[in-house]
């Protein structure tokens, strides 16, 4: 207890969970990667949501600097009633179908939400977009936003009759999105060369199911040291991953100082032990050698 305890004290020179403006981050690639040195850091991954936009950046001023950036991802996937984020790392982001997919993972809510609206509107329920898009704000556009709009223009009477007449499953103007299950995220990260690390376990209710799955499917590691965990749940991380042979990585999943004071201040705020790099790389550099020379050619 004592030693996880000073383990968090010290200060960390690795943070693999970093968001930039290339998603919903305040800080560009480039500023990124000075705060990153500025707080001692000396490797880090930057990981957007569905998106490698800012890498190239954040890679050439790491380059600059003299600091380790590994080009990562973190990707939204699906499970009934929740989201799981599977992050990659060194990934070939190059990959154009990979790229394809990030694409339609960005845009998806938005052309559902576009769908959505041109059924209503041949339904005699016109809906303006730009009212729907200030409705949700700053969130990503679903379902409840169209919902309160129709509220508001008194086609119908409460959100629960949207969703029962109009747009809830089975309903008429109801369209799927765009989804990828956790399994699927894997393994797509996997076929980029890539390393896919389970994000923030401990948010993830079903954790004991869906864990043989996503190891199945091969996953390589899971985020132990996360920002805000306690020692206990680190610990208890820790146990799991070792029994499943998963390499523990972390990182304070950075996104701007929240004014608020909860999330993190700066990277590097999460103590990531250098093993996690260090198993990391030797893993990926093992995978890069099966693929160029190994026995399946
Ligand atoms: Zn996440
Ligand atoms: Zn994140």
């Amino acid at each position: 207890m004592g030693g996880t305890h000073q383990l968090h004290e010290r200060c960390s020179k690795v943070d693999l969970h970093l968001h930039t403006t290339a998603s919903d981050g305040a800080l560009t690639p480039s500023e990124l990667v000075l705060e990153a040195k500025a707080h001692g850091l000396e490797c880090i991954a930057v990981t957007d949501h569905d998106s490698t936009n800012g890498l190239e950046e954040a890679l050439e001023e790491g380059q600059k600097l003299g600091m380790q950036v590994i080009p990562g991802i973190e990707m939204s996937t699906d499970i009934p009633r929740a989201e799981v984020h599977i992050l990659g790392y060194f990934i070939r982001y190059q990959d154009e179908t990979f790229q394809g997919i990030l694409k339609q993972l960005r845009e998806g809510r938005r052309d559902r939400a576009e769908k959505m609206l041109a059924k209503l509107a041949e339904m005699g329920l016109p809906l303006p977009l730009d009212r729907v898009l200030e409705v949700a704000g700053q969130g990503s556009i679903g379902r409840p936003h169209i919902a309160e709009v129709m509220v508001e223009m008194g086609y119908v009477s409460s959100m629960v009759e949207a969703f029962t007449n109009y747009i809830g499953r089975n309903a008429p103007a109801y369209v799927e999105r765009y989804k990828l299950t956790p399994t699927d995220a894997v393994g797509l990260v996997r076929q980029v060369g890539g390393l896919p690390v389970l994000a923030h376990p401990a948010e993830v209710l079903t954790l004991y199911q869906l864990l043989p799955r996503l190891i199945e499917a091969g996953l390589v590691g899971l985020e132990a040291y996360y920002f805000g965990y306690s020692p206990e749940t680190v610990e208890g991380l820790l146990v799991l991953a070792d029994e499943h042979g998963l390499i523990p990585t972390g990182g304070t999943d950075f996104h701007r100082v929240d004014p608020s004071g909860h999330g993190p201040r700066h990277p590097g705020e999460t103590w990531v032990p250098w093993e996690s790099v260090r198993r990391l790389k030797a893993l990926a550099t093992r995978l890069q050698g099966e693929r160029v020379g190994g026995p399946e050619g």
